[in-house]
């Protein structure tokens, strides 16, 4: 097998495996490699998996299954990402002609793997369970121009009976809050205008490291500092960790965006004892309540799995109803999939398939109607708008509000990384549609 001269990386999953995707790319390019066209004219091929689904699983394995049937092979093979770690040397047994399994804690060691597999002309395989501090992220290769996700913490403690996440990232490891900022004053020197900070819980930052005395709002305030950001988000939280402080750091810090994503997950306090969510449906509105009572203005985004385990109509009902009550801008909404190796795969899957996709149904149908209402709202308003590129139709641009509205309306490619005031008038589907007002610029800083 021959050194690879390009690479392709497909990437399924979450924004954190797309981050890591960006880091891997980096690294290759660091090596001289340049990216292919295309996964079938490429000499590295890795496939940046995701286990929290099952279609995205089953869409890598058959993709994989049908590249070792081909002619003689000259592409080298990996995977890496959550699957890697979910099924480590079994899928070695699986697909002989893989070359290397990468988990999600070993990226750094992609150069060293790739040189061993040339040498040692064998599969390699790379799974430690825990995340030290090694990755290069300044070198990341990054696809956006404007926007740019920088990890904060790896990992997840919190063990939802439904969730894989913490056997396939490890524990918890909050990244040196001085690392962090000194990727985010590179970013800006570069342009970029906001950054999203990703962990699998966010609001867990610092608390394994309390000798460096930075918790996630303490990281927020020194983000903040930083002349020329414009806007910071974070990804995603746990409601238990969601502080007061945390809080009124969105009220009162000029970056910091007035939308959070609180999973619910379910309206039930028997399915959210038995998904182990470790809070109840009263503390979650407790919660929801003194957010908006801090950040009026503040828009949420959920997450919602119906179908779970002996959930019966009653219960499902309970999750409609807090849909209902609590209004959120945003709903991921999933049937529930048993994942090998959680807790809850033990489980009789017992809802049948028709359920749950009657059950999904009208949940979805539940948030068009609140989306619904919104976007009308919204009709007339002037909002303020991050402008990121021209819109897949070519015709006009698109860009973001503070509470991650889509927006698109008609510019000039000058003002793609800029702030722009915007009106309004209409919106098709999740999309707002508006006009820049006259002098609608607003001047960064
Ligand atoms: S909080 Fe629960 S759902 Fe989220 S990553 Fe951790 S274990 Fe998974």
């Amino acid at each position: 097998m021959k050194d690879p001269k390009t690479y392709f990386i497909r990437t399924y999953g979450c924004q954190m495996n797309e981050l890591d995707t960006e880091i891997m790319a980096g690294q290759l390019e660091k090596r001289g490699m340049t990216l292919a066209a295309s996964e079938e004219e490429c000499d590295l091929l890795i496939f940046n998996t995701c286990s929290i689904r099952d279609l995205a699983e089953r869409k890598v394995m058959g993709k994989l299954g049908r590249m070792g049937r081909g002619a003689k092979r000259q592409t080298l093979i990996g995977v890496a990402g959550c699957m890697a770690m979910a099924k480590k040397e079994a899928l070695f047994r699986k697909f002989p002609h893989l070359d290397f399994v990468l988990g999600t804690n070993n990226l750094a060691e992609l150069g060293t793997v790739i040189d061993e597999v040339l040498y040692s002309q064998r599969q390699v395989l790379r799974t430690e369970d825990r995340f030290v501090e090694n990755l290069d992220y300044l070198g990341a290769k990054r696809e956006d121009q404007v926007k740019a996700s920088v990890s904060i913490i790896r990992g997840c403690d919190k063990y939802c009976t439904y969730c894989v996440v913490p056997y396939t990232r490890g524990e918890e490891v909050s990244r040196p809050p001085e690392s962090i900022v000194e990727e985010c004053r590179n970013l800006v020197d570069k342009g970029y205008k906001e950054i999203t900070l990703l962990g699998q819980n966010v609001n867990s930052y610092g608390k394994d490291r309390p000798e460096w005395s930075a918790l996630f709002h303490d990281l927020l305030y020194r983000l903040d500092q930083i002349s020329g950001l414009e806007r910071v988000r974070f990804m995603t939280s746990h409601p238990v960790d969601i502080t007061r402080e945390l809080m009124e750091a969105i009220r009162d810090l000029r970056t910091l965006c007035e939308f959070v994503h609180f999973p619910i997950q379910a309206g039930s306090n028997r399915i959210l004892k038995k998904m182990h969510r470790i809070y109840t449906k009263e503390i979650y509105l407790e919660k929801v309540a003194l957010l908006r009572e801090i950040v009026p203005n503040v828009s949420l985004g959920t997450d919602i799995i119906v179908g779970f385990p002996t959930e019966t109509e009653a219960e499902f009902e309970e999750t409609c109803e807090a849909l209902r009550q609590i209004r959120y801008s945003v709903a991921f909404l999933f049937a529930y999939s048993p994942r090998k190796g959680t807790p809850a795969m033990r489980w009789n899957d017992d809802i049948p398939e028709e359920v749950k996709s009657a059950r999904l149904q009208k949940l979805l149908e539940i948030q068009e109607e609140i989306s619904q209402e919104e976007r009308k709202q919204m009709l007339g308003q002037t909002v303020e708008v991050l402008v990121e590129r021209f819109n897949r139709d070519g015709e006009h641009l698109k860009g973001r509000t503070r509470c991650w509205k889509k927006v698109i309306f008609k510019g000039t490619e000058a003002m793609i990384g800029t702030l722009q005031q915007v009106t309004v008038h209409g919106y098709s589907h999740q999309t707002l549609v508006g006009e820049v007002r006259t002098g609608g610029a607003i001047p960064l800083l």
